[in-house]
C-alpha cells in the first residue's frame, strides 16, 4: 500500500487490464471527505424487535444490549412450535424484563390430519408460556406444498382458526412474506442484487410459483379477513422498494405494523423518500436488527436514523446486499422515540 492506501499494482495495471477487471476484485475506496459522527447509544433507549439469539450466551447478548442502549430485544426463536418454549425459558431466567420470545410456526405435520387443530394447540401453549406473538416465515407460499404437492397458499382459508384465535389469546402473527424484489429476478448482468444472489443461490426465488405480487397479494387478503388479528409484517412488508406502494398497505391495514429489520439498505439508498414514510407513519413502525449483536451494528443503525451523515455502509450480514452506499435520515425526536421504543412498549403491552 502507498501513502493514499491504494495498492501501487492496482493503480499500475493497464487501461486494457481495468476492463477486464473481475467484479469481485473490484472495490473502490471512496474519495468523498464529508461529516462522520459515531453515536454509542441511541438518543432514547432501544428495544431491538427482530432479532434471533437461540444460540448465543444470554449474558453476552445483555453486556452488548448495556453497551449499546438496548433496552429490550426480542428473540424470534427458529425452534418451531413448543420445541421454542426451550430458549422462552433460556432467556426468562437469565433476564425476565430484558428478553421476550417470538414463537415459530412448526409445519412438520402439515400434511396430516388435524394439523390446524394442533397449530392452534401449539399457539395456545407458547402464548400460555409467555410468548408474545408467532412468526410465518417465507417458507409458506414459496415451500410448503399441500397433500396433492401444490403450494400451499398464504390465505388458504383452512389456516383462518389459526389467525383468529391469535386475537383471542392477544398475539400477533409476524409475517416474513415474499422476499427482495430482486430476488425474484433472474441472477444476471441486470439484477442489483447479483453478487448476492451469486454467493447464496438458494435465496433467488425466480420462477417460483406464486409471483412476489400474488404473494403479498395473498398475505394483504389475511389482514383483511382478521381485522382483530394485529400482524406485523417484518423487514418493512417485503416492500422497502417501494414506499408509495406501501404506504397503501398500511393505510389499508390498520392491524399491521412494520419492522425495519435488515433493510437499512434499502431505506439508507432513499433518505428523502424514506424520511417522508417516517413522518408520515411514526406509530406503525418498530426497530429491529435481524443481526448478530454488535456494537458496531446497532451503532449503524443509530447513525442512519439519527444524523444526515451521507454515503456511509449499511449494517449488514457478511455478504452483502447491494453496491451502493446510505445516507442518514435526521429523524426528529418525537419519531425517534416511537421507532426506537414507544410503539414495541405498546405491542408488548397487548401482548403480556
Ligand atoms: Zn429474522
Amino acid at each position: 500500500m502507498d501513502s493514499d492506501g491504494r495498492d501501487p499494482f492496482v493503480s499500475m495495471m493497464t487501461a486494457e487490464s481495468k476492463v477486464n477487471l473481475n467484479l469481485s476484485d473490484f472495490a473502490p475506496q471512496s474519495m468523498l471527505r464529508v461529516a462522520e459522527h459515531s453515536i454509542a447509544r441511541p438518543k432514547f433507549p432501544a428495544i431491538d424487535f427482530h432479532n434471533h439469539i437461540d444460540g448465543l450466551e444470554p449474558s453476552e447478548v445483555l453486556r452488548v444490549m448495556d453497551a449499546c442502549g438496548i433496552e429490550q430485544l426480542v428473540n424470534i426463536t427458529m425452534k418451531p412450535g413448543t420445541e421454542g418454549l426451550e430458549s422462552l425459558a433460556r432467556l426468562h431466567a437469565a433476564s425476565p424484563n430484558r428478553f421476550s420470545t417470538i414463537a415459530w410456526m412448526d409445519w412438520r405435520d402439515l400434511v396430516e390430519d388435524n394439523f390446524v387443530k394442533r397449530s392452534v394447540q401449539r399457539l395456545e401453549q407458547c402464548a400460555a408460556a409467555g410468548a408474545i406473538g408467532m412468526k410465518i416465515w417465507k417458507d409458506l407460499g414459496l415451500r410448503l406444498r399441500d397433500r396433492d404437492g401444490s403450494i400451499l397458499r398464504i390465505d388458504d382459508s383452512r389456516l383462518d382458526p389459526l389467525f383468529a384465535r391469535a386475537a383471542e389469546l392477544g398475539v400477533f402473527i409476524m409475517f416474513h412474506t415474499a422476499d427482495p424484489a430482486a430476488f425474484f429476478l433472474a441472477t444476471d448482468a441486470l439484477n442489483e442484487r447479483y453478487e448476492e444472489l451469486s454467493a447464496h443461490p438458494d435465496w433467488s426465488f425466480y420462477g417460483s410459483a406464486f409471483s412476489r405480487e400474488e404473494l403479498l397479494a395473498q398475505r394483504n387478503s389475511v389482514f383483511t379477513r382478521h381485522p382483530a388479528t394485529r400482524f406485523v409484517a417484518a423487514h418493512m412488508g417485503e416492500q422497502p422498494e417501494d414506499l408509495a406502494a406501501l404506504a397503501t398497505m398500511l393505510e389499508a391495514h390498520p392491524n399491521v405494523q412494520l419492522d425495519m429489520s435488515a433493510r437499512v439498505a434499502e431505506l439508507g439508498r432513499q433518505p428523502f423518500t424514506a424520511r417522508r414514510f417516517f413522518l408520515r407513519f411514526p406509530d406503525r413502525i418498530l426497530f429491529g436488527a435481524d443481526l448478530l449483536p454488535e456494537e458496531s451494528m446497532y451503532r449503524g443503525h443509530y447513525r442512519f436514523f439519527e444524523t444526515d451523515d451521507e454515503y456511509f455502509d449499511y449494517p449488514s450480514h457478511a455478504s452483502r446486499q447491494g453496491r451502493w452506499q446510505i445516507y442518514g435520515l435526521a429523524l426528529p425526536d418525537t419519531v425517534l422515540e416511537r421507532i426506537y421504543r414507544g410503539n414495541a412498549m405498546k405491542l408488548l403491552a397487548s401482548s403480556r
